[in-house]
């Protein structure tokens, strides 16, 4: 542990503001080195962020579009340059594999180039002579300050699924990150202001429950678009609505991938291991619940615990496949649920407790993990784990498979291997889930798309990015109007406006 880690600041007013209240430790989760210590915003430091991003809503909303899609445009050009020390400081601060990390820092990226597209997303809609001499048109308009609260497992990409969106739209956005990796929102502020953007429009508060809580409660506040847990999400959806604000709050997943007997099994066990053990499995659209359905499961089991053999586990910058879980207590968490899994019945055909691992110090590891037999009263199946662990579910039928997806309180991801075109048509149109893949693992929406679940995996009826993003980030006016002649008279008529 280094003697006197550095601190980790707010960013408001556009510099470093280095807290008031407490700290919480930054760790390396593949050495379990505390690198560095987060500060925890007080209420008051978090009124002053809001302070200071409302006093910079003015000029911004009054800013051309012109100007602020340049400055869009400078932050993608700076970011496509550095991206490799955003990723960096990602992987020291989460543990996923470098590799990984570029690919979320790419991701997010999409939404930086689909919100320098603002121009065209906002154009509103005309309409001549809706009745004799009168036009209608209609604009949409920034809410003002706007709330981005963030989870630990993705730092760039998930604060970028909302503010490019907001700020391209008009908006001041104030980033609440996850207060285990906070390193990557302070950098992105710093590139922001590199890219012009005007001091207060981008506001990073650092904290845990109370800087969200005031957040949630603060009058300034118009919007809150959150991602973490599903307790989390409907605190913050419930408590948010009940003070008047907009909320998108995407929760937790159990994302199930259903294994017809047709399918390619080679094609099916790639992309089980890919999407299952990905990220170390902290990874929302993470596969986590394997349905396979007819004779298929014992040579499917095998063929992806054969692929698990080659597989690298440690620190993520040294080319490993796999790197750590986030923290000691992530780790025991997931270790636990394996050994609940064993108990109750499931046969652990890859253990990846006590795994051999590329790394120094004390890191925080747990290999790629296979459980098969297990029944949807396991707690390895009805909870949501976030680890490397893939739990193998029988069944004999294609209805048992969906309904058992459809059983499943979340609904953020799911994907269905088959060559049989009508049995995937029938699936994406009876499953109850948000985003689907046919022979496809992790089917992550393009960003000019939408991206969010059903269920308990999204508390609102806004997804994230896409058009339903612009609409979330604008409020709507629709404007009638009529310009007499110049000597012409309106007559008198107290009946009700009909064309
Ligand atoms: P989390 O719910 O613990 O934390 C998320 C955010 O909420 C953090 O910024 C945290 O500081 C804050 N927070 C935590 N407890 C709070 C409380 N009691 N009151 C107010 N704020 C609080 O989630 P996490 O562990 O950081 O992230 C993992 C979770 O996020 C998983 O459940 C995962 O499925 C989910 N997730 C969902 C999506 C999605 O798109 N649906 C995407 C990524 C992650």
């Amino acid at each position: 542990m280094s003697e006197n880690p550095p601190t980790v600041p707010h960013w408001i007013g556009g510099a470093r503001v280095e807290g008031v209240g407490g700290t919480a430790p930054v760790t390396d989760p593949a050495t379990g080195e505390v690198t560095a210590r987060v500060c925890l915003a007080t209420a008051e430091e978090a009124r002053t962020a809001v302070a200071s991003a409302a006093a910079a809503f003015p000029a911004w909303r009054d800013t051309s579009l012109a100007r602020r899609t340049q400055v869009l445009f400078a932050f993608r050009q700076l970011l496509n340059a550095r991206a490799p020390e955003l990723a960096a400081l990602i992987t020291a601060e989460h543990g996923k594999v470098l590799s990984d990390a570029a690919g979320e820092v790419a991701r997010g990226q999409e939404v930086v180039e689909l919100a320098c597209g603002m121009p065209h997303l906002l154009k509103g809609a005309f309409t001549e002579n809706a009745s004799t001499g009168v036009d209608v048109h209609s604009v949409r308009q920034p809410l003002g300050v706007v709330a981005v609260i963030s989870p630990f497992n993705f730092p760039a990409m998930v604060p970028m699924w909302f503010f490019p969106v907001a700020i391209a739209a008009g908006n001041c956005v104030v980033l609440k990150p996850s207060e285990k990796v906070p390193s990557a929102a302070l950098w992105m502020a710093e590139l922001w202001q590199e890219a012009g953007l005007p001091d207060g429009v981008f506001t990073v508060l650092n904290g845990s429950a109370e800087a969200v809580d005031t957040l949630l409660t603060h009058p300034d506040v118009a919007s809150v678009s959150f991602v973490g847990s599903t307790p989390v999400a409907r605190h913050v959806y419930e408590t948010g609505t009940a003070h008047g604000k907009r909320v998108q709050a995407l929760g937790g997943a159990k994302n199930h991938m259903v294994v017809l007997p047709d399918a390619d099994l080679d094609l099916a066990a790639d992309a089980a291991v890919n999407a299952g053990f990905g990220s170390a499995g902290e990874r929302c659209m993470a596969i986590s619940a394997l349905v396979v359905v007819g004779g298929v499961a014992e040579d499917l089991v095998a063929r992806i615990a054969e692929r698990t053999v080659g597989l690298r586990t440690g620190d993520g910058r040294r080319g490993c496949d796999m790197g750590p879980l986030v923290s000691a207590a992530a780790r025991d968490r997931v270790t636990g649920y394996v050994a609940a899994g064993q108990e109750a019945g499931a046969t652990v055909v890859v253990d990846g407790r006590g795994v051999e691992v590329d790394a120094d110090g004390e890191g925080f590891f747990v290999g790629p993990t296979l459980l098969d037999h297990v029944s949807t009263d396991m707690s390895v199946y009805t909870d949501e784990i976030f680890g490397p662990v893939l739990a193998v579910l029988r069944v004999d039928t294609y209805e048992q498979a969906v309904a058992l997806v459809n059983a499943n309180p979340y609904g953020n991801g799911t994907a269905l291997f088959t060559r049989d075109g009508g049995a995937a048509r029938r699936f994406q149109n009876e499953v109850q889930v948000g985003m689907i893949g046919i022979n496809v693992p992790v089917p992550v929406p393009m960003a000019y798309y939408s991206f969010g679940g059903w269920k308990s995996s999204l508390f609102g009826d806004t997804h994230a990015h896409g058009t339903e993003g612009v609409h979330f980030f604008t409020r709507g006016k629709v404007v009638t109007s009529r310009w007499p002649e110049p000597s012409g008279r309106a007559a008198l008529d107290l009946g009700f406006p009909t064309n």
